[in-house]
């Protein structure tokens, strides 16, 4: 009885997070690799979702987006993404407390990996979508950035050398990169504010701060 009770918790448990993964328009595939339902059971869930007068969803179809580059292509795109990264520590997806910032709760295994970690994750980005009216960054792309900086081989977490701010950076990038706020450049900084000002006027102010300085040092300054 109780192993059928715990089989049964877990079973709706990865129907509830399946269910907010279509609710942020994930392709089946994301869907299965965080959930673990099989892709009949989750066509299924769907249909179930738009019978049951759920609004009508954007089936995205082919592959998930990969381009980690994307998330350091503009001022904004790095700002977002810095803001998503933060919250994604606060909500557990990646671990806080090591310097320069976070690491991937799955390299510490600490965390568990599986449908706890799938539901910080829909926790974080509701978070990120909340503190911004127009966010630049879907959902797939937030599982593409956990997994970029899982893997850590083009993108990591860096800090603002200025302020100390957390900072989504290349990871092979020799030039130590500042946060939209300390930006010395004119017209990237003009486009940090307009990125800003297109969500809303609201920076999301999410520079999570490490400890120590971050290693300007390190990148030759
Ligand atoms: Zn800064």
């Amino acid at each position: 009885m109780r192993i059928s009770d715990d089989r049964y918790s877990r079973d709706r448990a990865r129907l509830d997070i399946a269910m907010q993964f279509i609710r942020h328009e994930a392709r089946t595939r994301t869907i299965r690799l965080w959930t673990g339902l099989s892709d009949d059971r989750i066509r299924k869930l769907y249909r179930s979702y738009l019978q049951g007068g759920g609004r009508g969803l954007t089936r995205h179809r082919g592959k998930s987006p990969q381009q980690a580059a994307f998330f350091v292509r503009t001022a904004r795109l790095r700002h977002e993404a810095s803001a998503l990264a933060a919250l994604c520590c606060l909500a557990g997806v990646l671990e806080s407390g090591h310097e320069p910032g976070c690491t991937p709760a799955r390299a510490h295994g600490v965390a568990p990996v599986g449908i706890g970690r799938a539901a910080w994750l829909c926790q974080a980005y509701e978070g990120y979508r909340a503190l911004l009216e127009a966010p630049a960054i879907g959902f797939e792309h937030a599982v593409l950035l956990v997994n970029a900086l899982a893997r850590g081989n083009e993108l990591r977490l860096g800090a603002c050398p200025a302020c100390g701010a957390l900072l989504v950076v290349d990871a092979l990038a020799l030039r130590a990169v500042r946060c939209a706020v300390c930006l010395p450049d004119p017209h990237e900084q003009e486009t940090a504010c307009a990125g800003t000002r297109r969500a809303g006027g609201r920076a999301p102010a999410l520079g999570l701060r490490p400890r120590r300085q971050p290693a300007a040092r390190a990148r030759g300054g």
